[in-house]
């Protein structure tokens, strides 16, 4: 049912005013987030690093197979590539063939296995194993791009280089209002503007979940949602 407001206008009873929204108040938001989330499996490259893989090497090629692949199948692609090879070096000592088929349920595993086969080689004759944390170096490699080297220097060398805006992070943002983005690219430039650099590895952490479950593409939870006061449900039209 709908309702007048006090203005005279009328509104949704799940959405708020957003003139009435509190500004936004991060530590109380990204506390909100981890209780909201934490039942539910982390994003997959934070679940790979609590299974132990938790090199740079591996979170940026379990990276590349997540391209365009849904969570539930990068997990175990990944997983059943590692079985096979961890480090770089038993990686290059693969061929682009046998990798393309140890992933072949993925997305475009064809070209996915020759980049993996080529940043190992890469990697095995130039470093002996160990990828440096190095932003520049990791976006040299073909097929990896900032969201990957963000995230993968994020998630296991603790360093803040950058948000990674995968379609979660780019669709709830855009929801509360904080970004005003019709590409990742763009998303990335805003929040590394309006966020406080302590939460950019945390905001994809708890965004992937949240999006998965909570803030969802189609009819998003709002009328339990524990970031309500604070999101202006930009282009929310058919909340739950
Ligand atoms: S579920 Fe609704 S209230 Fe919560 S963040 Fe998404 S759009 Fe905002």
């Amino acid at each position: 049912m709908l309702r007048a407001n006090d203005h005279g206008s009328v509104t949704h009873p799940r959405r708020r005013d957003a003139t009435r929204k509190l500004p936004y108040d991060f530590p109380e938001m990204f506390r909100r987030l981890r209780r909201a989330t934490k039942s539910y499996t982390p994003a997959a490259m934070f679940q790979l690093k609590e299974e132990g893989y938790d090199s740079l090497f591996e979170i940026l090629v379990a990276c590349i197979i997540s391209i365009r692949t849904f969570e539930e199948v990068t997990l175990p692609v990944s997983r059943n590539l590692f079985a096979h090879a961890r480090k770089p070096s038993e990686m290059a000592k693969l061929s682009a063939h046998e990798i393309d088929e140890l992933i072949h349920k993925c997305t475009f595993h064809g070209p996915k296995s020759r980049t993996i086969h080529s940043i190992a080689q890469r990697v095995a004759n130039e470093f002996g194993d160990a990828l440096p944390c190095d932003f520049d170096l990791l976006k040299s490699f073909p097929g990896v791009g900032p969201k990957c080297a963000n995230l993968a220097l994020g998630v296991t060398c603790d360093e803040p280089h950058g948000v990674a805006v995968d379609i979660h992070v780019h669709r709830v943002t855009n929801r509360w209002g904080l970004v005003k983005a019709n590409d990742p690219e763009k998303a990335r430039v805003q929040l590394e503007e309006e966020l406080p650099k302590r939460y950019w590895i945390e905001i994809n952490k708890l965004l992937v979940p949240f999006g998965k479950f909570i803030c969802t593409a189609r009819k998003p939870k709002c009328s339990t949602c524990p970031l309500l006061p604070y999101c202006r449900q930009v282009g929310v039209k058919d909340p739950e």
